[in-house]
């Protein structure tokens, strides 16, 4: 099964310098949908450089979990009252996030769906996803995953090597990842996908590639591929200060980085975003609301959404979330300053005037045009009728071309 993504637009553009890149799908402004993102915290045990919101508990089930799953609906419900608009949307993209929320029993999200379902009306072909980690992945798991409707799955393998895993202090369980290639070939869910990690310190560049080469092989439709960063606050940077550890290999990572577009163009992948490839029609749906710019309800602790026009971050505390502690917060989206950080990581193209007259008033639309121009002049862009797609040469500039065009 092949699903085209709604936001494709079939129709033939010239791209006279688009040669690598897919003609077919380019990304529009949709503003009448709506996603769902649910943060689930719990963690086996929680990773030396993971900077989400998720705590260690060990490999039994979370002591509050029924409770956080209550509060999960009150929090709908409460962001509906909030925002009585939000029901005339339709949810066409629903995403278990975290944390881990494999660990979690499936019998609550298939409440948490029909409660979904009973408070908005869904697409006909809405993606739900979830994010499985290899310990909890199993040929049952995904059985019971496909009878409760969910249809996406992405797991969370980072590297195959047991080495890097300790590296990263990732929980390490030989079986499941001797077993995960065959197990995700033949799940029931057709849209599965992985990530990968590299430059982690200590394996070469012929490790990554041995990984990435078992999941091209096996055909799976989505690969995320993701360099390793110290992010601050982590465990990871406290032990790199410490110099118990090193910091992530980062000439590894650029010759990485500008060697996998084209590698990934022979397997048949699209290059949609600077870290994530899929087959065509299989590009994650949610995600891409992120980068279009599209609303979201985000519900848990430490979750964040944008709806109607406005921001919220929730607590990242569970305990404090469950209580609901806390006021209900909003603040104002700000495009001018948030568009750049999010459009511009895509790579394939996109209807950038369209989305520029959508979201900006028209001081920040010429100042976007401007550096779009300029871009263009220096052969960083093709630009075709209100079209934009990056070349690769803008690849290693990227974070620099981002604040560019940023207030
Ligand atoms: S399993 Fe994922 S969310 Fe949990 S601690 Fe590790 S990286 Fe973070």
């Amino acid at each position: 099964m092949c699903e085209s993504h709604p936001n494709q637009n079939k129709t033939k553009q010239s791209f006279h310098h688009m040669k690598e890149f897919s003609k077919d799908s380019i990304w529009q402004v949709r503003n009448s949908t709506l996603g769902v993102y649910v943060h689930f915290p719990y963690c086996l045990k929680k990773c030396d450089y993971c900077d989400f919101y998720s705590e260690g508990i060990g490999s039994g089930p979370a002591n509050d979990e029924s409770t956080l799953f209550s509060a999960y609906q009150s929090e709908v419900s409460e962001r509906i009252s909030h925002f009585p608009k939000l029901r005339e949307r339709t949810v066409d993209t629903v995403f278990f996030g975290g944390g881990t929320p494999s660990k979690a029993s499936t019998k609550l999200w298939k409440q948490f769906l029909e409660f979904l379902r009973s408070e908005f009306s869904f697409a006909d072909d809405t993606e739900i996803s979830i994010e499985v980690n290899p310990e909890d992945l199993s040929p049952d798991l995904l059985d019971e995953y496909a009878k409760i409707g969910i249809n996406r799955v992405n797991v969370g393998v980072q590297t195959l090597h047991p080495e890097g895993l300790s590296f990263l202090g990732r929980h390490y369980d030989k079986g499941k990842y001797t077993s995960l290639v065959t197990t995700l070939t033949h799940s029931p869910i057709q849209r599965v996908g992985i990530d990968l990690m590299y430059g982690i310190p200590g394996l070469k560049s012929s490790d990554f590639y041995r990984d990435l080469d078992q999941f091209l092989s096996a055909g799976l439709p989505h690969l995320s591929l993701y360099s390793l960063t110290l992010e601050k606050g982590t465990k990871y940077s406290r032990d790199v200060s410490d110099s118990i550890k090193r910091e992530p290999e980062e000439i590894t990572q650029a010759e990485i980085l500008v060697t996998l577009p084209e590698l990934m163009e022979k397997f048949g992948y699209r290059w949609y975003e600077v870290s994530n490839y899929a087959k065509p029609g299989y590009e994650s749906k949610h995600n891409l609301k992120y980068w279009t710019y599209e609303p979201y309800l985000g519900i848990g602790p430490g979750a964040h959404g944008m709806i109607e026009g406005h921001r919220y971050g929730n607590p990242r505390n569970a305990n404090l979330y469950q209580k609901k502690q806390t006021e209900a917060k909003y603040e104002p989206a700000t495009p001018s300053s948030e568009l750049s950080l999010t459009l511009f990581r895509l790579f394939s193209p996109f209807r950038y005037l369209e989305f520029i007259e959508t979201h900006l008033e028209k001081n920040s639309q010429s100042k976007y045009i401007q550096t779009i121009q300029s871009w263009e002049k220096r052969g960083l862009c093709d630009l075709s009728d209100g079209v934009f797609q990056w070349r690769k040469e803008a690849l290693l500039l990227l974070d620099d071309l981002i604040l560019e065009i940023s207030d």
